[in-house]
């Protein structure tokens, strides 16, 4: 073994010594299985939680429209965007709506800003300990991942090329290494012709039901049409107006 490779067994066992010690009784197995089986093993729980999801952002991305499903929109709720800080709205329509981060809906301590559910222990979604909600927590471990994915999909071109078989789903060719990531119904298309859709139906537009691997030139001319539709979209707008 070499030298790096002494030093990272030397540490993982220590790792996994610690998050023994600091498991409680009740925890996820597939939690577990996972960091045992990492190649850098997290040594607390919450983390090995966090690393979990990270190593699953499919999985996350489900669960949270899951999650948002349970809450539903508020009521008198609607989809705005313009907002600043203080307000909590979104500041473009590429932020995917989230009406628990908007200041006159967030549910407050031990829920989260993503979905509206409740926040147990370590960030998990399910009271498996019996505690009640975590006062201390306003993100699930899974919805951070699910809200990166949401906003920065390009982040997830290497395991959404995985999924779609490494073919570009406009022209069934291979996928080339400049391929991108791209929305099947763009965003600006989900603002402007499907504003009143119900939230969380809405976030289907940020998650995987609606993200594509494509190659640049595919990507390309998808965009020209995309850009003359708007183009025909806004004139047709001006002559009824
Ligand atoms: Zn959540």
């Amino acid at each position: 073994m070499s030298k790096w490779q002494d030093i990272k067994a030397l540490a993982n066992l220590r790792a996994r010594a610690r998050l023994a010690k600091s498991l409680p009784e009740i925890f996820p197995k597939a939690v577990l299985s996972r960091a045992y089986n990492s190649s850098f093993v997290p040594p607390m729980p919450r983390l090995a939680i966090d690393s979990y999801w990270r190593a699953h952002p499919i999985r996350a991305d489900r669960l949270a429209r899951k999650l948002a499903a349970e809450s539903g929109a508020p009521s008198g709720w609607t989809w705005r965007v313009g907002g600043n800080r203080k307000s909590g709205l979104p500041t473009t329509f590429r932020i995917p709506p989230a009406p628990y981060r908007e200041k006159a809906h967030a549910r407050g301590a031990g829920f989260c800003c993503v979905c509206g559910q409740p926040v147990y222990r370590f960030g998990w979604h399910a009271d498996l300990w019996e505690t009640g909600p975590n006062k201390n927590a306003n993100w699930h471990s899974a919805c951070v991942v699910a809200w990166q994915l949401w906003n920065a999909p390009s982040g997830q071109a290497k395991l959404l090329r995985r999924v779609q078989g490494r073919r570009c789903t406009l022209t069934g060719k291979r996928l080339w290494k400049d391929a991108e990531v791209d929305h099947r119904v763009p965003l600006f298309r989900v603002w402007g012709e499907f504003r009143d859709a119900s939230w969380p139906q809405l976030l289907r537009y940020w998650g995987l039901p609606n993200l594509q691997v494509i190659n640049r030139e595919s990507h390309a001319a998808k965009c020209a049409t995309e850009a003359r539709d708007r183009q025909i979209t806004r004139s047709s707008a001006a002559v009824t107006a």
